[in-house]
């Protein structure tokens, strides 16, 4: 991924791609304290915008405020390396990182005293989990890790380090064939997919973990909230059971990168009909309207770039 033609947007500088390069001494690359997002551009009848980019970037830094991490950069700054680093590339369409971390001036612990520095790349990414899963709906296993308890690394920030458990989680349920993990709380309740929020419905109400199970407060979570509310379909934030999955009539990941991807399977326990359900189909085509343009309603959510 480092050897393509491109701009990174490096400390307030557009970069080289191959030249956006940090020093093997770097703090975050030794014990994992930084933060990142998973933003998405997509190409409207109005051009291309990112989708949320005020909400990813307050998040972004949210979670710097999580970490100690003091920011050299604010919201206007980030908002517009971003769009800069869309425009730059020629991305009709696609998938940003921004990320922050601490540098290399020294290595213990204790970062005080580090500089922190920021970074937005863009390329071009597809359906996350798979065309095939967004209208099949995919296989999913339960994890034999546990997903953060609230009090560790904490889970209201995207930290790089939260993302070890994610790894572990997606390799075992991948290498078992399944395409995605969802993990479990430490008291045993349903969490989250390794990279994706879950959603599950029964007898017409959707229902999803609420926050204290340690999910990350996702934003195309936050977006079916809305969803829901414009269909008129109840949605409640609770605990939830894993037997619960297995007896509910659909269910579906939601993620920037998983956008909205239906769960046809959870170990092995096929879930409704086995397929796409009827409500989630209407919620995902509700979804692509809105990141498409399609919903005025929403425009505000869409910034071009
Ligand atoms: N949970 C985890 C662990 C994630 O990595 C993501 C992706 N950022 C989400 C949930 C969904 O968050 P969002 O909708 O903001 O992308």
């Amino acid at each position: 991924m480092d050897d393509r033609d491109g701009k990174i947007w490096m400390d307030g500088q557009l970069v080289d791609w191959r030249d956006a390069k940090i020093h093997v001494l770097t703090h975050t690359l030794h014990y994992g304290c930084g933060a990142f997002e998973g933003v998405r551009a997509y190409k409207t009848a109005e051009g291309t915008a990112i989708f949320r980019l005020r909400e990813h970037t307050q998040r972004l830094l949210n979670s710097a405020k999580i970490l100690r991490m003091p920011m050299r950069f604010g919201l206007e700054e980030l908002e517009e390396a971003q769009k800069a680093v869309v425009r730059e590339n020629q991305l009709e369409s696609g998938y940003l990182r921004p990320l922050i971390w601490i540098g290399s001036e020294k290595l213990g612990v204790s970062p005080k005293g580090n500089t922190v520095h920021a970074m937005v790349a863009a390329w071009p990414w597809g359906a996350y989990l798979g065309e095939e899963g967004m209208k099949r709906g995919i296989r999913v296993k339960t994890s034999s890790y546990t997903r953060h308890h609230v009090n560790i690394t904490m889970t209201q920030a995207k930290t790089v380090s939260n993302y070890t458990n994610s790894i572990l989680a997606n390799m075992e349920a991948t290498d078992d064939g399944y395409d995605e993990a969802l993990l479990l709380d430490s008291a045993g309740f349903v969490s989250e997919g390794a990279g994706e929020n879950i959603f599950v419905i029964k007898d017409g109400v959707v229902y999803t973990p609420d926050l204290s199970a340690g999910a990350l407060n996702g934003i195309t979570r936050n977006t079916i909230f809305h969803i829901c509310k414009d269909l008129g379909i109840e949605l409640v934030q609770k605990r939830i059971t894993r037997d619960e999955v297995y007896i509910c009539d659909e269910a579906f990941f939601t993620g920037t990168a998983a956008e909205v991807t239906p769960i046809r399977e959870l170990d092995r326990v096929q879930l409704g009909c086995g397929a796409r359900g009827p409500i989630t189909e209407k919620i995902q085509s509700a979804f692509f309207d809105i990141v498409f343009g399609r919903n005025p309603k929403y425009a505000h959510w869409l910034s071009p770039v």
